[in-house]
């Protein structure tokens, strides 16, 4: 007889919101006005891999963008048939398998093309690719000037079908000069090399498909924008959001005036003081880095403080202003209250740190 032992109930969890997800992605489509790589990287940055997979493969999506091939074989797992990009350089010990599993690379060097290019002929096929170029990023890809003179011989290698030309914009929401400058240096590079060779023109991730003109390129990378988080002013309430961090209140008290709160005593009542503790903290991705930096969470319907430091499995809020809180009160950490991008900036961070942060201890709770 095999005992069950009852699941805990998630002291923390992540609501996902599929439709916001698909709306975001529709908002992508109509930006730009091009085919769409919906980049799920690192879990669909926390959303959860198989769950945002298999919500949008049916809404006329072209590539999965995943960094390696263990996000792509969970997407294949799922059950999800979508073709998958690798975003970055390949380690050469994962190429035979993206070779039998037919996942595109983008190629950064010569070695890589000529490697590739052998184990598609062991295995009998021909495999496309894609040719990545340096137009400024520094991470990856052929560098741009350097680029025509291997072309001749990235043509030559028999087992591979170049489909596509990408690059990467690293300051698209910071410096729009030499954004604009990388996108004619792309243009520029698809001239020479001539652009109708490649079936995939691709450079701009969220920031570039926003707020550039991509008529060079035929298809977009976009990621945080389909998580709700727009990286330029402006586009941010055209986006829904997608996810909401909730926890709730296990325990509330009244402190005397003169009581410190949490690790350090770095906060001391200045009064008799509500303090709820909430059963969320750096265990769950809710960074350290937000203690004494003015930090609210939403209980109620209304923002409350945040006291002292962020400890690794609870924090403590300030309700005071709440006559009627009680254990067991849900609160959002962020979500459609208090915003991602709040938090980040609070955090002295990113968005897309801030959700990729969020541990395998948050469940994760889809709504379609
Ligand atoms: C992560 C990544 C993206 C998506 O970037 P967002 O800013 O989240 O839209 C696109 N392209 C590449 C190459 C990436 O690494």
């Amino acid at each position: 007889m095999s005992v069950s032992v009852a699941a805990s109930p998630p002291r923390a969890w992540a609501e996902v919101d599929l439709s916001a997800l698909r709306h975001n992605l529709g908002v992508a489509r109509e930006a730009c006005g091009c085919h769409l790589m919906p980049v799920v990287k690192a879990g669909a940055y926390g959303h959860g891999l198989e769950e945002i997979a298999r919500a949008l493969e049916g809404e006329g999506i072209e590539f999965f963008g995943v960094a390696n091939v263990g996000e792509a074989r969970r997407i294949r797992h799922a059950g999800v048939k979508t073709r998958i990009y690798l975003l970055g350089a390949t380690w050469s010990e994962e190429r035979a398998e993206i070779v039998a599993q037919d996942w595109t690379p983008c190629l950064s060097s010569i070695n890589e093309a000529l490697h590739f290019n052998e184990l598609a002929a062991d295995a009998g096929v021909r495999l496309k690719v894609h040719i990545s170029v340096d137009t400024g990023m520094g991470r990856g890809g052929f560098v741009a000037a350097d680029l025509p003179g291997h072309m001749a011989e990235l043509e030559s290698l028999e087992h591979l079908i170049i489909e596509g030309l990408g690059s990467h914009l690293p300051s698209a929401d910071e410096d729009r000069e030499f954004t604009l400058a990388q996108f004619a240096k792309f243009e520029s590079v698809l001239a020479e090399l001539g652009g109708e060779r490649f079936q995939w023109r691709h450079l701009s991730s969220s920031a570039g498909l926003l707020g550039y003109d991509n008529h060079a390129c035929n298809l977009v990378r976009p990621g945080l924008l389909l998580y709700g988080v727009s990286p330029l002013p402006g586009f941010q309430e055209r986006l829904r959001t997608v996810m909401s961090l909730k926890s709730r209140i296990t325990l509330v008290r009244t402190l005397p005036a003169g009581h410190g709160v949490s690790y350090g005593r770095d906060y001391i009542t200045d009064r008799p003081t509500k303090v709820a503790t909430i059963g969320i903290g750096y265990g769950d991705g809710y960074t350290r880095h937000l203690s004494n930096k003015g930090t609210e969470v939403w209980i109620r319907g209304q923002r409350c403080p945040l006291l002292g430091r962020v400890s690794m499995d609870q924090i403590m809020v300030d309700v005071t202003a709440l006559p009627e809180v009680a254990e067991g009160d849900e609160v959002e950490l962020f979500g459609a209250h208090i915003p991602v991008a709040e938090i980040a900036k609070k955090a002295g961070t990113i968005p897309w740190e801030i959700f990729t942060g969020i541990t395998p201890r948050v469940t994760r709770v889809h709504r379609s």
